[in-house]
């Protein structure tokens, strides 16, 4: 599609989506995330040939929550490889993100590294494999786009930490049942930490590109991994980004993808695009509601889907 028709669907389906009336509701359970104006929206493309877009809210940040797992996945998959799936299943679990459920009778073996069970155990993996977690982890993530406006927040992570009982319970039932290495508080403090990475549609489109371009980044041309690990990437985001949602979002997006309790969604479309849409509203299954439909009418109207 060239670059004209491809700013004026985006225009489009951007007004239409916003005069909805139904917008979703902010995560309550997280205090910093309740008080973010549920109004905001925003979307990015950015398409390997250059042709970016942006519309709305797209250079404010917010918070990516678990779109950041796909991250720490990249990350621990590069230093770890093959070994790294003893640890973590791919299987979509169908179970809330949270669940505590599943864990037991798998042994405590996640079902995806997207859940959060299977995003602790990918951490513990960080910690014991860098040097500094934290410092490397960002430093990760900054060099898939060095022109980008990306940080942690240390007040959403407070703020996620002082309610975060669940994820307590989680990484104390995965080290009870063998699958963490390191202490659970360690592990805990680094999942929060990286929980509340904040950047805007525009950067975060632009770091997601590598996934759209067999695990190269476009602009350095650093190789961030293979083909092969970059196709596994997507086949996880497609079947597993959605929460237990993650079918109907193939079913009405038909893109590889994962979104975040912050109201952000990323989905990649290989070899051509990744683009970002934010808007903190959610569904009832925690996916951002304008997100979900501004994704739907934009692969239905350019016929740009996988499927
Ligand atoms: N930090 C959030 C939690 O653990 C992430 C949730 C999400 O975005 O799915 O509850």
């Amino acid at each position: 599609m060239n670059q004209v028709s491809c700013n004026e669907v985006v225009s489009t389906i951007y007004q239409r989506v916003k005069a909805l009336k139904e917008k979703g509701k902010p995560a309550n359970y997280i205090p910093e995330l309740a008080i973010v104006e549920p109004s905001k929206f925003g979307v990015h493309i950015a398409q390997l040939n250059d042709a970016n877009f942006g519309i709305g809210d797209f250079q404010e940040n917010f918070s990516i929550q678990s779109i950041s797992k796909v991250l720490s996945l990249c990350l621990a998959y590069r230093i770890l490889g093959e070994k790294i799936w003893k640890r973590v299943d791919v299987e979509p679990s169908g179970t809330k993100f949270n669940s505590l459920l599943q864990l037991e009778s798998d042994n405590g073996i996640p079902r995806n590294p997207f859940i959060n069970a299977g995003a602790l155990v990918i951490v513990d993996i960080l910690i014991s494999e860098l040097e500094n977690p934290k410092e490397d982890v960002l430093n990760f993530v900054k060099s898939l786009c060095p022109s980008g406006n990306i940080d942690y927040s240390p007040k959403v992570k407070a703020s996620e930490k002082s309610v975060g009982y669940r994820n307590f319970a989680l990484a104390n039932f995965l080290k009870s049942l063998g699958n963490l290495d390191n202490e659970p508080n360690d592990v805990l403090d680094l999942y929060f930490t990286i929980c509340s990475l904040e950047t805007d549609c525009e950067t975060l489109s632009e770091i997601f590109l590598f996934m759209a371009n067999d695990g190269i980044v476009p602009h350095s041309g650093e190789k961030v991994f293979s083909k092969s690990y970059s196709k596994r990437v997507n086949a996880l985001m497609q079947t597993c980004g959605f929460y237990d949602e993650s079918g109907e979002f193939a079913f009405r997006v038909g893109l590889p993808g994962k979104s975040g309790v912050g109201g952000g969604i990323v989905a990649i479309y290989p070899d051509k695009y990744s683009i970002a849409v934010w808007s903190p509203g959610l569904n009832a299954k925690g996916n951002s509601y304008k997100g979900m439909k501004f994704l739907e009418d934009f692969t239905t109207e350019t016929e740009m889907s996988i499927f």
